[in-house]
């Protein structure tokens, strides 16, 4: 199958999409060469994965050093990025020492914010194992770690060499995990294509059952749509916010609740039918459209009900959102079916659709 190309001018790169590229020695060839490379993943994921990668990029390097991370969100910290730090300077790597991330979002993320960071930046390939990174965190270039105060506060724009999804990982990936993945790749019909939009509910029942073609076809059309926004809009100045279609409502739910009680994609499946429910409200969408999402999300095996925090909890915790403006909470509103634009609401409207949907 032919990659998808994201076109970056000179930060361009393809995400490859198959079954089996993780242990083929093609999946990695003409990336850059160096002395040595160091594979970045988890206690959960080295067991299963590490020994096919390290096989296949073995040619490429000299050495090949592995720096197996605590598995976990609250790991996504200094202390723990620190671990990847001390691998490179104790192993001597140089400057051209290339990075393989292997595993879901966390490992991505914090591996892409060591290759940013080690002597200022080393090249680095993200090798996905979680449906979530495969069709959303691998793609796009943000990489970044926690502080106590903030989700994803301290990180950078780097964008990696390749990105290799192979399908066959899904396998092995708890269901709930892979219901949260769903999640992202439901997220882009609405915002984006309604063609795929049908697709996926032709496909629910084959994607549950992890049928390897049409995985295939969900992550390749996911990554599509996303390359295609991330290449207008790199860093988020307009565009890129349509990616956080469910997201506002979603990042309260999660904090409501404290991180890790739902999983990210599980608040972010909830997140979307309230903001279908408000897009219906801001004249949109219409109730057929709201029902059928819903529906979809639902057999995605989602949650479609939010926790009862009460309403003044709920616009409290989005007014601190990341991209909230002064005060003014932004939502992902799909108007009409297939486009999303960014924009505020009234707060009696908002409460309206939080009464309807917990
Ligand atoms: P994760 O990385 O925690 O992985 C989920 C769980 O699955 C972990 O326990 C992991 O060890 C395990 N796992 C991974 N691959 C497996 C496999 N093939 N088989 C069995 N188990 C496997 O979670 P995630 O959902 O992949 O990623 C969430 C993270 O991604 C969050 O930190 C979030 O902030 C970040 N994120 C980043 C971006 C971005 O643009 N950079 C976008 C979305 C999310
Ligand atoms: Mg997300």
């Amino acid at each position: 199958m032919d990659p998808v190309r994201i076109e970056l001018g000179e930060r361009s790169y393809d995400i490859l999409v198959g079954s089996g590229l993780l242990g083929q020695a093609a999946s990695y060839a003409g990336l850059p060469r160096a002395a040595a490379a160091l594979i970045v993943t988890n206690e959960t994921v080295q067991p299963l994965y590490a020994r096919q990668l390290r096989e296949a990029i073995a040619p490429h390097y000299r050495t090949v050093h592995e720096a197996v991370l605590p598995d976990g969100e609250k790991f996504k910290e200094w202390q723990t990025l620190n671990l990847v730090f001390d691998a490179l300077l104790a192993n001597g790597c140089d400057r051209k020492t290339v990075i393989y991330a292997l595993g879901g979002g966390v490992v991505g993320d914090m591996a892409g914010f060591a290759a940013a960071s080690y002597m200022r930046g080393v090249p680095f390939v993200q090798v996905p194992t979680t449906l979530l990174a495969q069709v959303d965190s691998s793609v796009g270039g943000k990489t970044a770690i926690n502080h106590p105060l903030g989700k994803n506060m301290i990180g950078a724009f780097y964008q990696p060499q390749r990105v290799v999804c192979d399908l066959d990982t899904l396998r092995t990936l708890p269901p709930r995990e892979f219901s949260a993945g769903l999640a992202e790749v439901i997220k882009y019909g609405p915002i984006a294509d309604l063609a795929f939009l049908d697709w996926i509910e032709a496909n629910i029942d084959a994607l549950l059952a992890r049928d390897v073609d049409a995985l295939a076809h969900a992550v390749r059309r996911s990554c599509e749509i996303k390359a295609w926004v991330v290449g207008q809009d790199e860093r988020e100045s307009g565009l890129r916010a349509i990616l956080n279609f469910g997201h506002t409502f979603g990042h309260a739910i999660e904090a409501g609740l404290g991180y890790g009680e739902w999983l990210h994609g599980e608040a972010v499946g909830c997140g979307m039918v309230m903001a279908l429910q408000l897009s219906r409200r801001l004249g949109g969408v219409d109730d057929a459209f709201v029902a059928r999402v819903t529906r979809l999300i639902e057999r995605a095996q989602l949650p479609v009900r939010g926790p009862a925090l009460g309403a003044d909890r709920y616009l409290e915790l989005m007014r601190v959102d990341k991209k909230a403006e002064g005060g003014e909470i932004k939502f992902v509103v799909i108007s009409p079916p297939g486009r999303a634009v960014v924009q505020g609401a009234p707060d009696a409207m908002v409460r309206d659709v939080l009464a309807a949907c917990t």
